[in-house]
């Protein structure tokens, strides 16, 4: 299992990161932005974005600290990323919702409450407030007490449609008409438990993936609520050992939530 490299973005007032250069962003950012409308209840006009990225860059230094993938500036509402997550949805998508909220804090009610699963939220998007107490009515279910559920969409990728952007949703449903909290199983390591994952094979070749818990949130159900997490991939002809990315193929898409497998699979086939 691999663990994501890196958080998202702080407040910056610094000059743009050194060799920052205009882009044109890519069809898949008007579809990015609308999903984190949708999940904060924000609307706002996407064109105002302005859009850099330093090229060939895995991530961009901040504030001489951690180095994060993608910084929001409120001063000309710029989003600079590191060329090597232009594609990372999750994180593309972090920076869209600052934008959206017009602001360099993480509110915990945009950031977790609405959009956990559309933008990724760690390290101090998650520590910068606290969570509320867990609701004292909430029982206790093993992850095996809930739906869930994988889509992959478009569900026949190709260069030709989205740019080779496609998504698999794994949606997570409380069927109770009481709110639960899914007891996870501990990780088996020093670190958080395993929270969503995917894999998708061909043949005896795979590949597999697993987001661990970030929030105390997460594992939190109000009755009959459905959480869906957004895994992002892109079509390459050779993978750069970059998580989102899948070469042409005939795979199995599955997915799971706190070790437990989707109830079903999803074959697609994943043209050039
Ligand atoms: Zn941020």
């Amino acid at each position: 299992m691999l663990v994501p490299l890196l958080g998202a973005c702080e407040i910056a007032t610094a000059p743009l990161p050194h060799g920052a250069e205009r882009f044109d962003p890519p069809a898949v950012y008007a579809q990015w932005w609308s999903l984190t409308e949708q999940c904060s209840g924000i609307t706002g006009d996407f064109a105002n974005v302005v859009w850099y990225r330093v090229p060939s860059a895995e991530d961009l230094p901040f504030n001489g600290e951690s180095n994060v993938g993608g910084i929001w500036y409120p001063q000309g509402d710029r989003i600079v990323l590191a060329g090597d997550e232009q594609l990372a949805g999750d994180l593309v998508r972090h920076e869209m919702l600052h934008a959206l909220l017009e602001s360099a804090h993480h509110p915990r009610a945009a950031f977790i409450g609405g959009c956990d699963g559309t933008v990724v939220c760690t390290g101090p998007c998650v520590t910068e407030s606290n969570p509320a107490p867990p609701d004292p009515l909430a029982d206790s279910v093993p992850p095996s007490a809930l739906d869930i559920e994988i889509t992959v969409t478009p569900s026949t990728p190709s260069s030709a449609v989205n740019d080779g952007n496609f998504m698999m949703v794994v949606t997570v449903r409380n069927n109770s008409s009481t709110p639960v909290i899914a007891a996870l199983p501990q990780s088996g390591d020093s670190g958080p438990p395993l929270l969503y994952g995917y894999s998708y094979s061909s043949g005896s070749d795979g590949v597999e993936y697993g987001l661990r818990l970030d929030s105390p949130e997460q594992p939190r159900f109000a009755a009959h609520e459905a959480k869906h997490l957004i895994f992002d991939f892109h079509v390459v002809p050779v993978a750069n050992d970059n998580r989102y990315e899948v070469t042409p193929g005939t795979y199995t898409f599955a997915g799971g939530y706190g070790e437990v497998a989707a109830a079903h699979t999803q074959v697609v086939v994943v043209s050039p």
